[in-house]
């Protein structure tokens, strides 16, 4: 197990855009750096308590995205998502309604924004195994998928927010926002 360091902003490779993955060296059978990375990630999202990691976020400039979500009594209205890696993803739909998600990241601990964003999306990509996948995300995995995809353009959340007044270091978005029937956050994404 390794616990990698998180690129915080300001480090300019999150403001990059990721390089595809050779699905190739991800499925070699020997010496495979790019599945270590990933099993490195998975720690690192987990010792940090976030709910998807992006490899721009660990220093690495791949497009590898990593999200989980196991419910608990905190955000006990979120669905769980299995652990699931996504290689090269692309977001190749976009519904027209959009939803409002209090958004937090790894990158920007301590932050919480509102953000719109399209209620549901399709996203292609493929396995750690280098299997397509297709995969209709709607509610909070959709929020997830579209926060952590945008890590691989160089975005951050604050970039999709249109309203800086919804912006708030968690601790008093904890005192100030949370009874708002609106506020709803798994923290850092
Ligand atoms: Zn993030």
């Amino acid at each position: 197990m390794s616990v990698l360091n998180i690129a915080r902003l300001g480090h300019p490779i999150l403001r990059e855009k990721a390089k595809p993955v050779d699905l190739k060296a991800l499925t070699a059978s020997e010496d495979n750096e790019l599945q270590q990375l990933i099993d490195d990630m998975v720690d690192t999202m987990r010792e940090e308590g976030g709910v998807g990691i992006a490899a721009p976020q660990v220093a690495r400039s791949l497009q590898i995205v990593i999200v989980e979500y196991q419910q608990n009594e905190r955000y006990p209205s979120q669905d769980d998502i299995p652990l699931t890696v996504y290689v090269n993803p692309v977001i190749t739909r976009s519904a027209k309604e959009t939803a409002s998600f209090w958004e937090g990241c790894l990158s920007l601990k301590d932050l919480r924004g509102l953000v719109t964003r399209p209620r549901e999306v399709t996203v292609e990509a493929y396995s750690r195994e280098g299997k397509k996948m297709v995969v209709e995300a709607k509610g909070f995995l959709a929020v997830v998928l579209q926060h952590e995809i945008d890590h691989l353009q160089g975005k951050v959340f604050l970039d999709r927010m249109t309203d800086l007044t919804q912006l708030a270091w968690a601790e008093e978005w904890e005192t100030y926002w949370t009874e708002k029937e609106s506020a709803q956050s798994p923290g850092a994404i």
